[in-house]
């Protein structure tokens, strides 16, 4: 079952993994999304990574997710002259709002201009202001009608375009810019299979998103979870956008309840979120985040850094190795590669070590029968679907079944198996390309192309012999399978039926 690894990996595409035959080695590697940062490049670069990861998986027949990345409101450093400015501790600092070229001046502090002109109205006296990631900070230590004053706390070098952080300020823009709206159309033409919203500071943000989508006739995943009823009226064809709120601010934590309620999925994005909080509780917020998702039922992705000294090096710190387990170990849906497979030196490897890294994880898990709590939400929820992925999860454990099959014409029925972590995989057989993408990225789920069986023992014939095929179980082993009945018009899951390999009775 060498293929059917649980815990989901991303990769961000980019420079070193853009081309047709980059991806299918990643695919080949264990890559089941890629990752599209709108944050660099252009809506026609954009259009050709998405061709490229489509054709990547009819050629290589594995159904893989695109996740279109918002850049959201990330303020830049504007220009800066030469190889940049050297910042010392002590020296002051100003920000204004024309766009000007920051240079070191004769005499007086040095200027420096944003790409959020208005920061200088929103950033008080006694904020930090974070450059570079973090590696500088600055004190605001006076607002002037033109400018904010600054002194520098910790200083370092700084080039144009860095990234600037108020952890402190509560910013009043909202959460979509007008590239993110850009984005967002070019995303429902490409009928991407995911978005994921930067900077998100409140459940309001998501449905500022959400509200767009719908305008654009796309809907969220979310009615899938929990309200089952709705599906029976949607025409096969429906324009899905799931989306993803990323964890990165404060306030985001004092929202995060809501913010998950809102969304289909959170993305932990520890790179922004190490600066705007303490760096040293990154382990505990990740933690905190992954408990609420389970709790809710949502899926969720750890991100950034996991496998970072890949980027130039063929082999990984044995501190990564345990970080990727980590995740794994706590029960994610998946974990993401940023700068190792968009800029690094050794893409495919560091997809194939982190295969390996997962896979053995999941096998400890599975003999040591560590399981996670039951999301409560969906205990509550007194769906039909929910209920009757509980039961499996305990027929699974008492008759240790090899395999989940499950027809699902929309996804719903696999997310909510999916979500009660499952020790077996989950193979979603569907007839449409759409479904089979988005689950690709959960938890536990293995995306199979089929056409509508005429009847459930049809479903039955055709996945026992795609079991023998591909040897995932041996003949007389158990395997549980999923359904709704009658299948044809299957739009709702209702049926457990449990089957031995090869027993036609
Ligand atoms: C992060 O900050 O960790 C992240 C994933 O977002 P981005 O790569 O857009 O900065």
């Amino acid at each position: 079952m060498a293929d059917l690894n649980l815990t989901k990996i991303i990769a961000t595409l980019g420079p070193a993994s853009a081309g047709l035959e980059r991806i299918k080695l990643l695919i080949h590697e264990g890559v089941r999304v890629f990752r599209i940062n709108f944050s660099h490049g252009t809506i026609q670069g954009f259009s050709e990574l998405i061709a490229n990861v489509r054709q990547a998986s009819d050629e290589t027949g594995v159904p893989v997710a695109v996740l279109g990345d918002l850049s959201g409101p990330k303020i830049r450093v504007g220009q800066v002259a030469g190889d940049g400015i050297m910042l010392q501790p002590g020296m002051k600092v100003g920000f204004i709002r024309e766009d000007i070229e920051a240079s070191l001046p004769w005499e007086g502090p040095i200027v420096f201009s944003s790409t959020l002109p208005q920061l200088i109205d929103e950033v008080m006296p006694g904020q930090r202001v974070m450059l570079d990631d973090g590696n500088v900070t600055l004190i605001c230590t006076e607002r002037l009608p033109d400018r904010i004053v600054c002194e520098v706390i910790d200083g370092g070098r700084i080039i144009s375009k860095k990234g600037i952080n108020l952890p402190d300020t509560r910013l009043s823009v909202p959460v979509l810019t007008d590239w993110d709206y850009e984005c967002i159309e070019f995303a429902v033409a490409e009928r991407i299979d995911y978005l994921a919203l930067s900077f998100v500071r409140s459940a309001g943000d998501v449905r500022l998103l959400k509200k767009r989508l719908a305008e654009l006739g796309a809907r969220p995943f979310e009615p899938i979870r929990y309200r089952e009823a709705d599906l029976k009226e949607k025409p096969d064809d429906f324009l899905f956008i799931p989306v993803i709120s990323k964890i990165e601010k404060p306030q985001a934590m004092e929202d995060l309840d809501a913010i998950i309620e809102e969304s289909d999925g959170i993305m932990i994005a520890r790179g922004d979120l190490g600066v705007e909080m303490d760096v040293a509780e990154v382990a505990v917020l990740q933690k905190r985040i992954i408990n609420a998702c389970h709790n809710h039922g949502v899926p969720v992705i750890v991100a950034t850094q996991m496998l970072q000294s890949m980027i130039d090096s063929p082999t990984p710190t044995r501190a990564e190795v345990s970080d990727v387990a980590n995740a794994i170990f706590d029960g994610v849906d998946a974990v993401m590669l940023s700068g190792e497979t968009a800029v690094g030196s050794y893409p495919a490897s560091t997809v194939r070590i982190m295969s390996r890294i997962a896979r053995l994880t999941n096998r400890y898990i599975l003999n040591q029968k560590i399981s996670h709590p039951i999301p409560r939400v969906m205990q509550e929820s007194k769906y039909r679907s929910a209920a009757l992925a509980l039961g499996v999860k305990s027929i699974v454990h008492d008759i240790d079944a090899r395999l989940i099959f499950v027809y699902t014409k929309l996804g719903g029925g696999a997310l909510y198996l999916s979500q009660l972590d499952m020790p077996r995989p989950i193979i979603a057989c569907s007839p449409h390309p759409a479904t089979l993408n988005r689950l690709a990225l959960l938890y536990g789920i293995h995306p199979v192309l089929m056409e509508p069986p005429e009847h459930s023992s049809d479903f039955i014939r055709r996945t026992d012999d795609m079991i023998q095929q591909n040897e995932w179980a041996s003949k007389g082993e158990p395997v549980v399978f999923v359904y709704g009945e009658p299948i044809k018009s299957s739009g709702l899951t209702n049926t457990v039926y449990i089957h031995y390999v090869g027993d036609f009775g």
